[in-house]
């Protein structure tokens, strides 16, 4: 089976990448024929405003995927952007698309609602300011010409840039648990590129005809959508793409240090990139049940972080289940627990880690690497573009 995904760079991996994405890919390359690429015009469709960390994003992932395992022998790895088919194909689906499919994506839904709020809160804080910017305007030595102007700006300027103080961690983050909504949904506004993302990543999988594509749940409306637009061509154009399949994984959740959902966003997680120091500053900071103050109450370890990051890294399974009735039996106390874990987990990071600093040492022969991963993808792809041509009739 041909396989395809991409994936953003988004910068330095974290165990949540690896159980959640690397490691099944790892194991799809010694069985198929695989294409993994960076998908850098994705990391656009979100992160536009700030594009001053793409490159060396691109570059700390393509270090991480060589050092986490991922082998330019036994399969494709490229850069999305270094082969231009991809956007062709991107704009000949854009043409067949139906707006609705895309409007009904539940991603771009969730973030038209999200938007709504932020711009709730904006609303809200602009109110709270209003009289303290007259006033501040009130006092300027300078001739104003058009306060309400001047007033709406600096007001719209204090309401974004409250509002990135709360999402770069500089205000109390309280605010965003009640309002739900993610740094992105702030930093994305409505584009026709974000809307138009589903398309692109139909492009991203037809240009291989790709069979099968591995996703989490989350992603099944994405490839629905690119079975959608396969068939819709094939019906105009005659027969030319596959149907994708996705190939849903079961992948063990790796929550980050404080119990939420791994995230460099959330700054919990735990790189491949960090020091054994900083790793165990990491550790030793780690949420824990939060009733278990002292070593001898009893814990839950059903509802503590680092009880699943024993389940993953601790290779002694009986060792696990002794954690388990200790901690339960108020005969293990956290500090210990967590000191525990650093020795498995130290033993399943520092491997990677030194296959890490040998690949940055290799800047040159890894970006040599994903060139000619990128020239080997593009022949195919052209390959499915001249067929694309033709069955459009456009010479
Ligand atoms: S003893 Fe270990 S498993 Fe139990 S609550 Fe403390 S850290 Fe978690």
């Amino acid at each position: 089976m041909r396989i395809v995904s991409g994936m953003r760079p988004t910068g330095k991996l974290h165990l949540g990448h690896y159980f959640g994405v690397i490691k099944n890919w790892v194991q799809l390359q010694k069985e198929h024929e695989t294409y993994f690429f960076i998908a850098d015009w994705h990391a656009l469709t979100t992160g536009y405003k700030d594009v001053r960390a793409l490159q060396s994003n691109v570059k700390e992932l393509m270090v991480d995927w060589i050092a986490l395992g991922l082998d330019p022998s036994k399969g494709v790895l490229f850069i999305q952007s270094r082969v231009k088919e991809h956007a062709e194909l991107h704009l000949l689906f854009s043409m067949i698309t139906p707006k609705s499919w895309l409007e009904w994506n539940p991603t771009y839904k969730d973030l038209k609602y999200n938007l709504l709020r932020l711009q709730d809160l904006s609303l809200q804080i602009k109110g709270a300011l209003r009289d303290l910017v007259k006033e501040f305007l009130g006092m300027l030595p300078y001739k104003i010409t058009d306060f309400e102007r001047l007033e709406e700006r600096l007001l719209d300027d204090l309401s974004e840039s409250l509002i990135a103080g709360i999402f770069e961690g500089e205000l109390e983050p309280d605010i965003l648990r009640s309002l739900n909504v993610s740094k992105r949904d702030f930093y994305e506004t409505d584009t026709y590129g974000f809307l138009g993302y589903p398309v692109l990543q139909a492009a991203d999988i037809l240009a291989y005809k790709g069979e099968g594509v591995p996703v989490g749940e989350d992603q099944l409306p994405h490839i629905e959508l690119t079975r959608e637009i396969a068939r819709r061509f094939n019906h105009l154009y005659g027969e030319v793409f596959p149907e994708p399949k996705a190939l849903l994984t079961e992948t063990p959740k790796v929550p980050g240090t404080d119990g939420r959902k791994m995230s460099k966003s959330y700054n919990n997680a735990i790189y491949f990139a960090d020091s054994k120091e900083e790793v165990e500053q990491k550790i030793m900071k780690m949420f824990t049940d939060p009733q278990k103050l002292r070593k001898n109450d009893p814990g839950r370890p059903d509802l503590c972080a680092v009880f699943t990051y024993h389940k993953l890294f601790t290779k002694d399974k009986e060792k696990v289940e002794e954690i388990r009735k200790d901690c339960e039996a108020g005969k293990l106390g956290c500090v210990e627990c967590k000191r525990t874990l650093l020795k498995d987990l130290e033993e399943f990071l520092s491997p990677f880690r030194e296959r890490r600093k040998k690949a940055e040492s290799k800047a040159d022969e890894i970006m040599d690497i994903f060139i000619e991963g990128s020239r080997k993808a593009q022949e195919k792809a052209k390959e499915t573009l001249s067929q694309v041509r033709e069955a459009m009739n456009l010479g």
